[in-house]
């Protein structure tokens, strides 16, 4: 049997890995076309920057594209990466639920079902308080872009 503080060990490494992928190649960098929404998020803290835009259906209920652009660290832009990945197909009340999911993993008290498994790779980062706004500035950006598109998001009063 293979000892459990290994396997811990290299999931961990795993999760690093991935971070680091989707900082160094991101899938869903750019701007979606036509932009429905856009919107705007800072993250004093650590310098963030990161524009959100959004492809919505024609009822306005579904997204069917998510894309970001900016500058950020390797945890801001990998969750802005894995949250654009994970919208593609999901409702308004659908990703909101996800924004109420993301925050509480940072809070250490939920993690992602199988089908959104790949955002529980972030878990890790409720363990290092200055990082949880990295992590959370895209998520903050996608619920403006929702309910109150338009103003810039800054998370630095959090
Ligand atoms: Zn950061």
């Amino acid at each position: 049997m293979t000892n459990s503080g290994t396997n811990l060990g290299n999931v961990r490494d795993l999760y690093q890995q991935v971070i680091l992928e989707r900082y160094k190649k991101p899938k869903f960098k750019g701007v979606t076309d036509p932009i429905d929404r856009y919107q705007k998020g800072h993250n004093p803290s650590c310098g963030d920057t990161i524009e959100l835009t959004l492809q919505l259906d024609e009822a306005q209920a579904t997204i069917i594209a998510a894309k970001f652009d900016g500058e950020g660290c390797a945890i801001a832009l990998s969750s802005a990466d894995l949250m654009a990945e994970a919208l593609r197909g999901k409702t308004v009340t659908e990703a909101l639920e996800m924004i109420e999911g993301f925050q509480g993993m940072m809070r250490g008290d939920f993690e992602f079902p199988h089908e959104l498994r790949k955002l529980n790779v972030l878990k890790g980062v409720s363990q290092f308080p200055v990082r949880i706004k990295c992590a959370n500035l895209v998520w903050h950006t996608l619920r403006a872009a929702l309910q109150s598109p338009g103003a810039v998001v800054s998370n630095e009063a959090e």
